[in-house]
């Protein structure tokens, strides 16, 4: 199947990138091989087929079914998601180059461009993402790049994709967004205009909780740029691991699609029980980005954030304590429940963010399963009744 064709989504989350079936197996196996016979037609270093060169046939075969389900011409493969991040960055700057990014960012990301980036002579300028007519005031000539999440983490914040989309364009920024949480079921930003899109492939991409990988999809000419910087960096994707992820992109709607419907019932039955202060989910009306996620979503996806009315430490840690189903563990986007609270796990490296983006100690953030939803609301209420009386 062609990367460009009219099959739905669907379909090609079933069958694209896996047209060259190998000694008649109807999946493509583990090429477990490092390298490969020399070929007539190598011109350059890159043509040589090798693992860490990111062209043998899990990698290509996996890379094409990215950006054939992202509407992308060229993806590239990377052992986890935040080498995804770092990788293409590095490509698309340099030094004295600047970024222009949302505040409120994936907490690894977030410490990569304020405390590693500016080692090298990258410096980011951050973002009020809701307050448009001050964009304006970060960009200079030094501005190469404009970075953003479709839903940030843990406040699930959603940006008018159109408006940020046209902003760049106008002031000739190349535009990055990190889709992970939303993924290419309930959001294509390449059709917005977006020239990169990357995900942490360890999440729902993978959705079983069992790999950790990476990935960057967009316009051919920059995913080019990229793969040659990566190849001589040395980060690729093993062809097991390849594998793995291979295995799981046919189930990808199931999964997302259960995930959406069960984290608004979740979302929905939080927000209307007394034990709960407030629920940040941007398929609630009450969210203050509801109208964006209406607009430019399919579906509200599956992570959610809750506080109990009752702040004490002892409750929050009780109420956890007495879920049944739910895994106290971070990480995200699994067909397992997981639970954690941002300010100790993925914001815990940030204490001023924390205090500025209203991530408190009390916030439990949801990444909600496949599970039964009549299971996971009872075991919610279970709980909250017995910790917060
Ligand atoms: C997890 C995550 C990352 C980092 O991915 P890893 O695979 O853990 O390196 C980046 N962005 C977002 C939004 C994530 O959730």
């Amino acid at each position: 199947m062609n990367i460009m064709n009219s099959y739905s989504l669907t379909t090609n989350l079933v069958h694209a990138g896996e047209e060259n079936i190998c000694e008649g197996a109807v999946c493509t196996p583990i090429f477990q091989s490092s390298t490969y016979l020399t070929q007539e037609n190598e011109k350059e270093y890159h043509d040589g087929r090798y693992i860490r060169l990111n062209n043998t046939p899990n990698q290509i075969s996996l890379a094409k079914k990215l950006a054939c389900i992202e509407k992308g011409e060229l993806a590239c493969l990377f052992p986890s998601g935040m080498s995804a991040i770092s990788m293409t960055m590095l490509t698309l700057l340099k030094e004295k180059d600047t970024i222009v990014a949302q505040k409120c960012l994936y907490g690894a990301t977030l410490k990569l461009m304020k405390y590693e980036f500016p080692k090298l002579g990258i410096h980011t300028k951050f973002i009020d993402i809701d307050m448009p007519n001050t964009w304006g005031d970060s960009v200079n000539s030094s501005a190469k790049v404009l970075y953003i999440e479709a839903i940030t983490n843990p406040l699930l914040e959603v940006v008018d994709f159109q408006k940020i989309v046209y902003f760049a364009k106008e002031n000739g920024l190349i535009t990055i967004i990190d889709n992970t949480f939303a993924t290419p079921i309930n959001f294509n930003p390449i059709e917005l205009g977006f020239d990169l899109v990357i995900h942490s492939c360890s999440k729902y991409m993978s959705g079983h909780m069992d790999i950790v990988a990476g990935c960057v999809i967009g316009k051919k000419e920059l995913v080019e740029k990229i793969i040659q910087k990566t190849n001589y960096m040395g980060s690729c994707l093993d062809p097991n691991v390849c594998f793995l992820l291979m295995r799981s992109m046919p189930t990808l709607e199931l999964r997302v699609k259960m995930q959406n419907i069960n984290a608004l019932r979740l979302a929905q039955f939080l927000e209307n029980h007394s034990s709960v202060k407030r629920v940040i989910y941007p398929g609630l009306v009450s969210h203050p980005n509801h109208q964006q996620a209406k607009q430019y979503f399919s579906g509200y996806g599956g992570m959610l954030c809750f506080e109990l009315k009752s702040t004490t430490k002892t409750s929050v840690q009780e109420f956890l304590t007495l879920l049944r189903i739910p895994l106290l563990a971070p990480s995200l986007g699994g067909i397992k429940t997981l639970i954690t609270r941002p300010a100790l796990t993925s914001h815990v490296m940030l204490p001023l963010e924390k205090e500025k983006l209203d991530i408190t100690l009390e916030m439990i953030r949801v990444s909600v399963g496949i599970e039964s939803i009549d299971d996971l609301i009872k075991d919610f209420d279970n709980a909250l009744s017995t910790a917060v009386p």
